[in-house]
């Protein structure tokens, strides 16, 4: 974990927050590199999940919502983790954080106070005046938005249940105990998709969704996040643990080097939300069935993905090192820079020349680096640790025979490629979209 942090601090993925002012704890900020991997994992997702479907629809709601949306949810009454404090050095914890009853901060034994609950909702004032009418919360969730904006959607788009509402943006939780980098913070991002069926007249009716669902969060985590699903774990919550809402939660969990933790979740809701935020607004929130002109609340099943989360299992699920050298095998299609362009010879305009107009050309296409410090093997070092996948060399021969040599990251196999057919080479191996 502590290379992979170090790595994201060097080369420049993931830095701490307001780190010139001392940082503010537990905040980090995604650089130019970790915000391109961030924004390919959201696209594989919104590509897979929204445009690939017929069925599931976007939408990018507000963060902050009107505060009766947090009642109707029930996160104003119940969104809360039981807090302990320790009575020797007074710092906090979240209960299921302490082992053996130990204090991690000074070690003390048996030094905690009773549980209480703590809310973790973020609160805000809305207009000028700081006053109890005013306050609002910042969202601590996505979903609420897609049963708010449940009624327009229906009544704007052609869909017929089931059909399924999704959402990417930020979330924020007043977390007791943040930590391990940023699988947990206080200002984080989801990927939501809330899917409407009928209510169900059988258990099955809501099991066959449920069970399409639990299979489509392991085949996006294979094959878009690259991750071998030997390290993932399905964990069944038992009832008395499941959040207020629901009818059966799977957590999946992956084998962190922090231990055993929660990456993604799905949830049985029933109609929990769309029927308390019927009673809340006193607007009919029914779905009408085109054929029988029959009128219900529909269930809902959610899977949820933390997107911080995912970048954190991509990074440390990619990093490898070869005789102390960093590589990381990101999954090409997820990589922050796909291809990087290296004149032989910085000093020979000619190379330059014409590596600078391959460059110019591909990053029409997809991300391009340019390195022209150094001798080729730094330049290849330094890119197998930002998981570049592939680097191109422009040599004296290339000024002849109008090919360069691609070199591939895991392979190290270089093999001469025109430069006219570089983007039908590179057409399928890199791109998300
Ligand atoms: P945990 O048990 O770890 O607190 P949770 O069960 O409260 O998580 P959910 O409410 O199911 O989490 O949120 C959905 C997803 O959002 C989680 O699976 C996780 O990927 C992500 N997530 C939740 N809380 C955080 C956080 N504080 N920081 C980063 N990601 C988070």
């Amino acid at each position: 974990m502590e290379k992979v942090v170090a790595l994201c601090k060097r080369r420049g993925f993931i830095f701490p927050g307001s780190q010139i002012y001392g940082g503010l704890a537990n905040s980090w900020d995604y650089g130019p590199l970790g915000v391109e991997l961030k924004n390919n994992i959201k696209q594989a997702w919104w590509k897979r999940f929204v445009h690939l479907r017929e069925d599931v629809l976007g939408i990018d709601a507000a963060l902050i919502m009107n505060p009766l949306v947090w009642e109707a949810s029930g996160h104003v009454a119940n969104f809360q983790d039981p807090l302990i404090e320790c009575k020797k050095c007074h710092q906090r914890y979240r209960v299921d954080y302490i082992k053996d009853k130990i204090c991690p901060n000074c070690g003390g034994k048996d030094s905690f106070t009773d549980e209480k609950m703590f809310n973790l909702m973020f609160k805000t004032f809305i207009g000028p005046a700081e006053e109890q009418t005013n306050t609002a919360y910042f969202r601590p969730e996505t979903a609420q938005a897609m049963f708010v904006d449940f009624r327009n959607v229906v009544d704007t788009q052609r869909l017929r249940l089931p059909f399924g509402i999704a959402q990417i943006g930020k979330a924020f939780r007043n977390e007791i105990t943040p930590g391990n980098f940023i699988f947990r913070t206080r200002e984080f991002e989801q990927m939501e998709i809330e899917y409407f069926i009928p209510p169900p007249k059988s258990e099955k009716d809501w099991q066959g969704p449920f069970e399409v669902w639990r299979k489509e969060i392991l085949a996006w985590t294979a094959n878009d996040l690259g991750v071998g699903l030997e390290k993932i774990h399905e964990h069944e919550i038992p009832a008395s643990q499941r959040a207020h809402y629901s009818k059966r939660t799977i957590d999946f969990e992956y084998d962190f080097p922090f231990g055993v933790s929660e990456l993604y979740g799905l949830a049985y809701r029933t109609d929990f939300d769309l029927a308390n935020h019927e009673r809340y607004s006193g607007q009919n929130l029914k779905y009408r069935d085109p054929d029988t002109g029959e009128e219900f609340i529909p269930h809902v099943i959610e899977p949820t993905w933390g997107v911080d989360r995912s970048v954190l299992v991509v990074l440390i699920d990619s990093y490898t090192e070869d005789q102390g050298r960093v590589i990381l095998k990101l999954p090409p299609k997820l990589a922050p820079i796909k291809v990087a362009v290296f004149p032989l010879l910085a000093n020979k305009p000619d190379l330059v020349g014409k590596a600078k107009g391959i460059y110019q050309d591909l990053k029409h296409q997809f991300t391009v680096a340019w390195d022209d410090r150094g001798n080729i093997g730094k330049r290849y070092a330094s890119q197998d640790e930002i998981g570049t996948p592939f680097c191109i060399t422009v040599d004296f021969q290339s000024l002849e025979d109008e090919a360069v040599t691609i070199r591939d990251r895991d392979s190290a196999k270089q093999e001469r490629v025109k430069i006219v057919d570089l983007k039908t080479h590179f057409f399928g191996k890199i791109e998300v979209e």
